[in-house]
């Protein structure tokens, strides 16, 4: 045989990628991956290499999130499989479909525990916090592995995947033909999956019972692209709406319906809630009082059947796609089956207003130094008039204050901490959001969050990506250390200048301690689509400990005696 009628695991692999439409790779390259990064970009797949595998992985699965493919990772053996795998857990937790792809070591060293370089068994490691987990063994099963691990990434619930190469397998040759053959096309791996009509009829039932109705939507719906059928239903039956973080924009936050200014009164006044793509975890205290009623009655859309009555029993469950899902309420509803329920989006309205009115004073404040609030009013400001930019957010304060003063005006632009509230997505979400859309993205980062994941800004600078970060600098976790003392387990290096970073990496640093400079600054960064990163000089007393929820944060019960 000539060697033209050979192939091997490399090519298989890259193959059967651009078979599937994956046309993206996030990566840290190394033993034993690094030819199959230089093949895959020599073969037309856009290769994103990082300084990080967690950046890596988040870029990958927030690459998933927007475009509902499985967004891919690829890390070498042991170490960095296991950087990796932040990423892959906290994809699996926000539903988010993600594969990992890590080469590994010589099994038969690696099982016998002899000693081999990086050393691991990452595919029993990666089990516990993966949606599911594979490993291929023979070059011949390249195709049908990277087809299950496609499938398993975006069926039913979306989640991570590991898929794990070992090196032998990547090297080993195959008869072209046979290889040719081998490949796997994936057909419809995430098909319609419309509830039942039962339960379709079942909850417009309980909906027509109610006479304060509330819907509350989550990232799922997002997810599902199910914005105009959630839409024509919301409004035609007149159901005020609650967005959770990453859902925010699904319909506009300035949408009359929306009850985001009267959260805590919707929820505890609701007497039917209906659960769209949201989970009743700990960001919705589970659905128990104080804030919530325990008279209060339930309708849940969701893939997932084992999601239902996870913390409140639900009425009218609803499993499947909820784009199937509200089609099928959309056609089943009858004009006038749901009444607008006048007095009670009158309420909802009042409390707005009131609400309103008082932030208003915080929020039109210009203190020097700047707070959360001025600053984030400056940046809002700078962004009115761009409603294709994507919003990356994490941090603590920088969380909370920022969810509720950007307002979206399009679904899946804002992208946070999500489920777990984790630390370190930013610049991960920030080059993924970029390389997916093409379009400008701003990163508004807490000092201490943003250190996570910083290196990264070499990354969005070698790609010459339109990625504007603020760095929402008080000298600290939660707060800085007050002059003088020494640092305490929450304070950063006082003063630092963040932005002179991005300038060792050639793109543009600004410095802002005064709200006109620091819109002025956000708009010439996004008006230049290059990468910039300003320095907003916030005050270092304005934070609050453990910023909006310092309840889950343990109190010595001795200290509370005292
Ligand atoms: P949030 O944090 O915004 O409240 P969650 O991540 O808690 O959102 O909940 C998302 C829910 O959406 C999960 O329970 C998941 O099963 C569900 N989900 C994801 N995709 C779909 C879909 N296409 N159709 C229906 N439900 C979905
Ligand atoms: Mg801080």
């Amino acid at each position: 045989m000539s060697e033209r009628d050979l192939t091997d695991g490399f090519h298989l692999v890259v193959e059967a990628l651009k078979r599937n439409g994956i046309d993206t790779i996030f990566a840290v390259a190394g033993i034993p991956i690094t030819d199959l990064l230089r093949l895959a970009q020599a073969e037309g797949i856009r290769t994103f290499t990082f300084r990080h595998e967690s950046s890596a992985g988040n870029a990958a699965a927030i690459a998933g999130f927007l475009t509902r493919k499985p967004g891919l990772c690829m890390t070498v053996s042991a170490p960095g499989f296991l950087n990796g795998m932040v990423a892959l857990a906290n994809a699996t937790t926000n539903c988010f479909p993600m594969i990992l792809m890590s080469g590994s070591s010589d099994r038969a060293i690696v099982d016998l525990e002899q000693g081999d370089y990086e050393e691991l068994d990452q595919l029993n490691a990666a089990r516990p916090y993966a949606k599911a987990a594979y490993r291929i063994n023979r070059p011949q099963d390249i195709g049908i592995g990277i087809a299950r691990a496609i499938r398993a990434a975006l069926s039913g619930r979306p989640g991570g995947v590991y898929l794990d190469l070992t090196a032998e397998v990547l090297g080993s040759a195959l008869d072209a033909e046979t290889g040719r053959k081998s490949l796997v096309t994936v057909v419809d791996p995430a098909p319609p999956q419309p509830p039942a009509p039962a339960s379709v009829a079942r909850a417009l039932d309980l909906l027509a019972s109610a006479l304060r109705p509330l819907a509350i939507l989550g990232k799922g719906a997002a997810y599902a692209r199910a914005e105009a059928e959630i839409r024509s239903f919301l409004e035609a039956a007149g159901i005020p709406f609650l967005p959770m973080s990453m859902a925010k924009g699904l319909l506009p936050d300035d949408h009359p319906l929306s009850a985001a200014a009267a959260r805590s009164f919707a929820i505890g006044n609701a007497d039917v809630v209906m659960l769209v793509g949201a989970r009743l975890n700990w960001l919705l205290s589970h659905g128990r009082p104080p804030l919530w009623s325990e008279a209060t009655r339930f309708v849940q859309v969701d893939i997932s059947p084992t999601e239902i009555d996870s913390n409140r029993a639900i009425e009218a469950p609803l499993v499947g796609d909820i784009k199937s899902a509200f089609a099928a309420l959309n056609a089943a509803r009858k004009p006038g089956g749901i009444k607008r329920q006048a007095v009670w989006l009158d309420e909802i309205d009042k409390r707005k207003r009131q609400n309103i009115e008082r932030m208003a004073a915080r929020l039109n404040a210009d203190p020097s130094p700047m707070n959360f609030s001025s600053a984030l009013r400056a940046v809002r400001n700078a962004l009115a008039g761009h409603p294709e930019v994507t919003i990356v957010n994490e941090g603590a304060n920088t969380l909370d204050f920022a969810r509720n003063i950007i307002d979206m005006p399009l679904p899946r632009r804002r992208l946070d901490s999500g489920t777990w509230g984790v630390m370190g997505i930013g610049m991960g979400y920030a080059i993924g959001a970029a390389a997916v859309t093409g379009k400008p993205v701003v990163a508004i980062e807490g000092d201490s969050a943003f250190g996570f994941s910083g290196m990264e800004i070499e990354t969005i600078c070698r790609y010459g990506l339109p990625v504007v970060t603020v760095v929402f600098n008080n000298n600290g976790v939660y707060r800085g250390d007050p002059q003088g003392l020494p640092y305490s387990p929450t304070g950063l290096i006082r003063g630092a200048r963040y932005d002179k970073i991005i300038e060792a990496f050639g793109g543009a640093g600004y410095h802002a301690e005064d709200t006109p400079t620091l819109t002025s600054a956000v708009s010439e960064a996004l008006a230049s689509g290059k990468p910039a990163l300003i320095n907003a000089v916030i005050d270092p007393t304005a934070g609050t400990e453990s910023g909006h929820i310092g309840s889950l944060n343990p109190q010595s019960a001795l200290a509370q005696k005292k």
